[in-house]
């Protein structure tokens, strides 16, 4: 009996056949095989997310989506997540929600690893799932949660060559059953596709850009136009467009070799929330309002993350739990700390008018 060849061999069989591939297909397949095999969140895994680090995160994120959908009316507005990993953001925020006195109508995901549906299924045995956001319902308001799912979506590189700027390929070196994977500069592309701004970088220099996250951020903002609604996205990222690679792969909460462990590891790139937002915007015009984007740790002080871990913290120690006071108080800087998450992650705020 032959076995499964591996995604790495199947990748350097397709790339023997038809060449370098793009660095977004080799992305999305890599991303594809790892997310749909495992649960990568937690110690025991490959990186941890906010809403694994504390309850606060989803339940500040729940009092925003019930604030918004309260001032609107939108009293048939459907909780929508993005990737919900575990499904732990959407439990704190529903949460929170319902103390708010706001229930959604139905619970979207969006989501594609059969493991993760599992793990969401057991919180919310309701919820109704979607390969992308297609699908999503169009007859009522959708408040909309992303938080470190843009970062996962394929990405595309340009690379500056002598002549001009080259589309950046991946190909394969190596047996088929134990390929190495490198990164290669493919055909010239037009300087008209490269930002304006970026056009003269100097030789060696690397862009990025993810037509997969912009498509995304069109579609969501047609429907918030034409449906009403809100939209949060939470990511590291950056205000683009700018010169600089930030394609990388974690692998045990170590940094790794993008090109190795093929479907092993998890690949990520920083958003670019400016050219996001840019994108939405061109789609949403005078309907939306998008506000100016906020670090992580200025938009959760915001919105009372110091008043609730307060509330927390006072509770733990009337139950004499000094440690837990401890914990909640270490998970508040880890969110807000300029040298932890809250100056890295941003936050994308997009609301209906
Ligand atoms: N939001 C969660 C999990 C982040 S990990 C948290 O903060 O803990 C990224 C999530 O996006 C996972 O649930 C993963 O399965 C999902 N995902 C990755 N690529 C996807 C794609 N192309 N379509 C839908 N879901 C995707």
């Amino acid at each position: 009996m032959t076995e499964t060849p591996t995604l790495a061999t199947r990748l350097a069989r397709a790339i023997a056949v038809a060449g370098p591939m793009s660095l977004g297909q080799f992305m999305a397949a890599a991303n594809e095989a790892y997310y749909g095999s495992r649960d990568p969140l937690g110690a025991g895994g490959d990186f941890i997310t906010a809403p694994e680090i504390s309850q606060m995160f989803g339940e500040i994120i729940g009092l925003w989506g019930a604030d918004a959908a309260q001032r609107h009316g939108w009293v048939n507005a459907a909780y929508v997540e993005l990737g919900p990993g575990r499904g732990t953001l959407a439990v704190d925020a529903l949460r929170a929600m319902a103390r708010a006195h706001f229930t959604p109508s139905a619970v979207h995901f969006v989501e594609t690893s059969p493991v993760l549906r599992a793990a969401q299924a057991a919180h919310f045995p309701d919820a109704l799932w979607h390969k992308d956001v297609n699908t999503l319902p169009t007859n009522c308001p959708l408040i909309i949660i992303a938080n470190e799912f843009f970062d996962a979506l394929p990405i595309q590189q340009a690379i500056k060559g002598a002549e001009g700027w080259h589309r950046r390929l991946v190909t394969s070196m190596g047996a088929a059953d134990a390929p190495l994977f490198v990164p290669l500069a493919g055909a010239l592309i037009p300087d008209a596709v490269v930002p304006e701004t970026l056009r003269d970088a100097p030789a060696g220099s690397i862009i990025e850009s993810s037509p997969a996250s912009l498509g995304i951020g069109q579609a969501l903002a047609a429907r918030l136009c034409a449906q009403g609604g809100a939209l949060l996205v939470i990511d590291y990222g950056y205000e683009g467009p700018v010169v600089g690679e930030t394609l990388q792969a974690l692998k045990g909460h170590n940094f790794a070799n993008p090109f190795e462990n093929v479907g092993d590891q998890d690949l990520t790139a920083h958003v670019d929330f400016a050219t996001l937002a840019q994108a939405i915007a061109a789609v949403g015009g005078e309907a939306l309002t998008i506000a100016p984007l906020a670090t992580q740790g200025a938009w959760l002080a915001a919105h009372g993350l110091g008043a609730r871990a307060a509330a927390l913290m006072q509770s733990a120690r009337a139950r004499d739990r000094d440690d837990q006071a401890i914990a909640i108080a270490e998970a508040h800087t880890r969110l807000t700390a300029p040298e932890q998450m809250g100056s890295l992650f941003k936050v994308l705020e997009v609301v209906v008018k």
